[in-house]
């Protein structure tokens, strides 16, 4: 079983929320647990707000979040096209941020590769960032008890 889709956005915070519950509503139909889809949900929110927070600073850009859905795995891609990342081995290290006084932890990727599977951080080759993020989903006891 395949099934895919693609969420384009504008970078606001507004937008966060929408796209972590998006993203979330299209992955509950292989009826994951529901430790696999607040995970998803946390890894997404993360992922979103950093091309909100630090991809386009002071304007408003595009995000795209691409979810595929394969067997028991779910593979979710986040592109922006903004500014990029200088040094993603750097970035992803606990607590290195890039903005401290706006009371960032720099925390996001450790938390998207802790809830993910595996997470690959690389940027564009034309600008911007994309986020790629794989997990094996764990299927629902109570729902295949009631599939039965
Ligand atoms: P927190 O997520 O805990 O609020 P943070 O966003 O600074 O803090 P991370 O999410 O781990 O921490 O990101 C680390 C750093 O990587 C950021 O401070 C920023 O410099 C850079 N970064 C992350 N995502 C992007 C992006 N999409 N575009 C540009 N830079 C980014
Ligand atoms: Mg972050």
């Amino acid at each position: 079983m395949k099934n895919e889709m693609t969420l384009h956005i504008k970078s606001l915070s507004e937008n966060e929320a929408f796209a972590r519950s998006t993203v979330a509503a299209f992955c509950a139909q292989v009826n994951p647990s529901l430790e696999d889809i607040i995970d998803i949900k946390t890894a997404v929110s993360e992922a979103v707000t950093n091309s909100v927070v630090h991809a386009y600073p002071n304007t408003v850009g595009d995000i795209k979040i691409n979810v595929v859905l394969k067997d028991d795995f779910v593979t979710i891609t986040i592109t922006d096209f903004g500014i990029g990342i200088f040094d993603t081995e750097k970035a992803r290290e606990p607590f290195y941020t890039t903005k401290p006084d706006d009371e960032r932890s720099g925390m996001g990727f450790t938390v998207m590769e802790s809830f993910m599977d595996t997470l690959e951080v690389k940027n564009n080759n034309s600008r911007g960032v994309t986020i790629k993020m794989t997990k094996k989903l764990s299927k629902d006891c109570k729902a295949m008890v009631a599939n039965d």
